[in-house]
């Protein structure tokens, strides 16, 4: 039997094999069409459970087989794994946008939420309901005529556009190279300078080939003594993909149509600007209550950027005889100015996290605030270095999540959170509990010694099982809305930041840490410098995130922006920058989060998000760090309720009051 159509428990990571992908796609998806046609038949009724059990049954088989393909060709990639994975992408994509605009299925929700028995619908289907009308209105289901062939005409060109956008950027980014001297190298750190002396080599060149991608600029720009190549760097760095760049590789027509569409886009489902329209499914209720949060955020910020900024021009005028500091000398003279205040590194730091007393950590705060245990668990893995564990009050299943820890070739960088199935009182009666990826790259211990974790490996690991403890310790019985399902995107990075301000406790470090020959803790006054390090420039780093968020914020906000972006940023720039950039500065031209991600006129979330999880951490901070009560009211305000009610409700059950932005400047030094 094909191991991807086995739905009786867990995923059968050891017996999946690429072979096993197309025939499992392609028998799931037809079922899954079958249960669409089915569901818009008159056999269904307009019937939440009815409907939830023909067409959800179809289509959470077809997500929980591909879940386990997309994971596996991220940590355990192959060149058949991902010859089959990428045949069937394109199948699984077509279905899920030919789901989302299906007229007859909308005809249906509509019935169901016209019913009688709709207000009777618990709380948390009503919301999963609304939520999927609101899809559906979104995605332009409520068009008729030209209009509707509008707006899928604006569709289809915006996602043209915004891939030309990324495709100059990188262009203009591949494009670039300079060949330094010997001389001009000075100060560039050994690793940097042997990649660029190789990449020169091998273009048969003499010198050292430096290229805009970041870890060949950036050491450059931090550490790179010669004034005239940060300069001559910069420069190329900050005009790509612009008018001062290469023409062919020029974003400013892209731009201006993609701000175009997305005003008429807007107009089309009735909004005055797109701004107001992306805000419809997030948390946040309004561009103008966004702008007044950034401005706010701005004006408290700035005492701190301004006193930051001073010390960085006494130092370096006096310490590195730059009487006048360029944007180019900013990264440069930072990095020189830390390394002489808080002299500490890394690899001292990571003697004291050992992953075992780290994770043993992790786990007594999470067992003590959410009154569970964590417990070793078996299943089938695709790695012998995976480890499985469950989740468990009095002795009852929460849920259960997978350890994937260490580096290794054919995984993908980096760490995340993904999940395997969601909690569900299914329609056969039948009680789905989560289970949940937590995927790192640790680098493994050598010489028989466990692994040495970075502070930051330590904070992405807390930040990661943040979004796992939102996913498993739900108590919602819905899919749509149980755990991190349906949460509003400027809210979803909540629970993860939230965990991470343990790592900064003295009480639980002190705890946590064990150097790995003599057993120690990590001794105070490390610790006082690694928190002093923590907060440096913290006004200039908040300014200038909050630049960029005005910036998306307005020119979605302004109808007609699209036709003086440049005047935006300039204004922008002259109401919240202290140091502004020079005028040849195009960041917008490469500003892809906003113009080829899926962040327009959501770029504030990233400040938005800090501010709430600040928040409810000094809830702890007032009653102790490690407070039961307060544990259990975080836990079943935010955590257990995921998405079946607005994040902005549930913040406020816990915290009794609207968020304030007190507790994230005290955070960062900022008070
Ligand atoms: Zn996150």
């Amino acid at each position: 039997m094909n191991p991807l159509l086995d739905f009786t428990d867990l995923p059968r990571f050891d017996a999946i094999r690429p072979e096993h992908v197309t025939p499992a796609v392609t028998e799931l998806l037809a079922a899954a069409n079958e249960a669409l046609e089915r569901a818009v038949s008159d056999a269904v009724p307009a019937d939440y459970e009815a409907l939830s059990a023909v067409l959800d049954v179809a289509t959470e088989r077809l997500g929980r087989a591909w879940g386990a393909v997309s994971h596996l060709n991220a940590v355990a990639d192959s060149p058949a794994l991902r010859a089959a994975y990428n045949e069937n992408l394109p199948r699984i994509t077509e279905f899920h946008t030919r789901l989302g605009a299906d007229e007859r299925l909308y005809a249906k929700y509509k019935a169901v939420a016209a019913s009688a028995a709709a207000q009777h619908l618990r709380p948390a289907r009503q919301k999963a309901l609304s939520n999927a009308i609101r899809d559906f209105v979104l995605s332009g289901a409520e068009l008729q005529g030209p209009a509707k062939a509008r707006f899928a005409q604006i569709q289809e060109r915006q996602a043209e556009l915004a891939q030309k956008f990324s495709e100059h950027v990188l262009d203009a980014t591949d494009g670039y190279a300079y060949y330094a001297s010997e001389a001009e190298m000075a100060g560039v750190p050994d690793d940097a300078r042997q990649a660029a002396r190789q990449a020169a080599q091998a273009e048969g060149r003499d010198g050292y080939k430096l290229t805009l991608q970041f870890p060949s600029y950036f050491p450059v720009m931090q550490y790179g003594e010669n004034r005239a190549l940060r300069e001559r760097l910069y420069t190329a760095y900050v005009t790509r993909a612009s008018e001062l760049g290469e023409p062919e590789h020029d974003n400013s027509d892209v731009m201006r149509e993609l701000l175009a569409l997305r005003q008429e886009e807007a107009q089309l489902l009735g909004y005055r600007n797109f701004a107001e329209l992306s805000l419809v499914p997030k948390m946040a209720e309004s561009p103008q209550q966004v702008l007044d949060f950034l401005r706010d955020l701005a004006r408290r910020a700035r005492p701190h950027a301004e006193r930051d900024l001073a010390e960085l021009r006494e130092f370096a005028r006096a310490e590195l005889g730059l009487t006048e500091l360029a944007a180019w000398d900013l990264a440069y003279a930072s990095e020189k100015l830390k390394e002489k205040r808080y002299a500490f590194s890394d690899q001292e730091v990571k003697q004291y996290f050992t992953e075992p007393k780290v994770l043993e950590g992790l786990f007594k705060i999470v067992e003590t605030l959410f009154e569970v245990s964590i417990r070793p668990d078996a299943a089938p893995v695709w790695h012998p270095s995976v480890r499985f564990f469950r989740i468990e009050r009095n002795g009852q299943l929460v849920g259960q999540f997978y350890l994937d820890p260490y580096a290794r070739p054919g995984k993908r960088s980096g760490a995340w959170m993904d999940d395997v199935r969601g909690r569900w009182a299914r329609p056969d009666g039948r009680l789905q509990t989560p289970v949940a990826h937590l995927v790192c790259n640790f680098a493994e211990g050598v010489g028989g010694k466990p692994a040495l974790l970075t502070h930051d490996s330590v904070l992405t690991l807390f930040h990661e099982f943040g979004h796992g403890l939102h996913h498993l310790l739900t108590q919602v019985d819905d899919l749509g809305v149980a755990g991190i399902s349906g949460v509003e995107w400027d809210a979803v990075e909540l629970p993860s930041q939230f965990m991470e301000n343990f790592c900064w406790e003295w009480e639980v470090l002190r705890r946590m840490t064990a150097h790995v020959d003599t057993g120690e803790p990590l001794p105070r006054a490390l610790y006082d410098k690694m928190l002093a390090a923590k907060n440096f420039q913290s006004g200039l780093q908040t300014l200038r995130q909050i630049e960029y968020a005005l910036l998306d914020m307005r020119l979605h906000a302004e109808p007609g922006s699209h036709e003086r972006i440049q005047q935006v940023i300039d204004e922008v720039r002259a109401e919240v920058a202290v140091f502004p950039p020079p005028s040849f500065n195009r960041m917008q031209h490469s500003f892809s989060h906003i113009f080829a991600g899926g962040y327009a006129a959501g770029y504030y979330s990233y400040k938005w998000a800090e501010v709430l999880s600040a928040d409810a951490y000094s809830a702890f901070e007032e009653a102790g760090v490690l407070d039961v009560d307060t544990g259990r009211r975080y836990r079943q305000h935010i955590l257990e309720v995921g998405g079946s009610r607005p994040a902005a409700e549930s913040f406020r059950a816990f915290r009794g009051r609207e968020p304030r932005i007190d507790a994230l400047l005290r955070h960062q030094g900022m008070a």
